[in-house]
């Protein structure tokens, strides 16, 4: 099993805070990496400084094997990380087909467009029905797709999903839910942020959870205790 991501004694935060502290953990090629942890543990944070959002003032990321330690956040992007960050962010005022081909814009993605668009509206036909609307009147949960859509077509060789299930209905998150299985049954590297843990549980490769900045448990995710997994989730600091 080959190594895609690999964070090691990373720290990091915002100015002279500094939120995340020695965290290690490893994303392995074609699997699915769920990071799970109550609010304010850090794992956007984690997410961000991966991508070179933050800067980083301890430890190293290292993206199939190349240090992205001091890289700016276009070489991360370069070497084939991409991020769906927590709260969709696509473009309101442009359509859903432009909100797409702005994640073609990275230079190494540009050729395999068609293609790629293809799969996209092959995996979410809601979005090709509505490739001519103004993202900003989609729903919650077309918003997400989208987003994840923009993100799949940047050709992502590890795929970072920030909270994609944040604030949509129970049967929107079932169908994001079943769009992250069939991207893992296809073999892509994701790192899942979540806080619905029994969810992401289901389609854990390996589990981490992080409190207070830490990872304090890093397990496969058939292994996991549940019992032992909320006792830490929700133990006090
Ligand atoms: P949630 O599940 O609520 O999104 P999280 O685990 O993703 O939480 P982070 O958003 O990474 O946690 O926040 C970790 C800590 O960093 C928190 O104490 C938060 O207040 C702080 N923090 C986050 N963003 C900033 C910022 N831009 N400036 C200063 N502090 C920040």
């Amino acid at each position: 099993m080959t190594t895609a991501l690999d964070v090691q004694s990373l720290r990091a935060g915002y100015g002279a805070i500094n939120v995340l502290w020695d965290v290690s953990l490893t994303a392995p090629t074609g699997k699915t990496t769920v990071i799970v942890g109550p609010n304010g543990a850090g794992k956007t944070t984690l997410l961000r400084a991966i991508m070179g959002l933050i800067p980083i003032t301890g430890g190293d990321v290292r993206v199939n094997g190349r240090s992205l330690t001091g890289a700016r956040t276009w070489d991360s992007v370069a070497d084939g990380l991409v991020m769906i960050p927590e709260g969709r962010m696509i473009f309101p005022d442009m359509s859903v087909d432009d909100n797409l081909m702005m994640g073609a814009f990275p230079r190494a993605c540009r050729a395999g467009w068609k293609r790629n668009k293809a799969m996209v509206f092959d995996l979410f036909p809601r979005l090709a029905e509505r490739r001519d609307q103004i993202a900003g009147t989609l729903s919650g949960g077309e918003a997400q797709m989208l987003a994840i859509g923009r993100g799949l077509m940047e050709q992502p060789r590890v795929c970072l999903i920030d909270e994609p299930s944040l604030g949509l209905a129970p049967v929107v998150v079932d169908e994001i839910f079943r769009i992250l299985a069939k991207l893992r049954a296809e073999g892509l590297t994701i790192v899942l942020v979540e806080q619905n843990t029994s969810r992401a549980l289901k389609i854990a490769d390996h589990v981490h959870l992080m409190r207070s900045g830490r990872v304090v448990l890093s397990e496969p995710g058939e292994a996991v205790d549940l019992e032992r997994l909320h006792a830490l989730y929700f133990a006090h600091d």
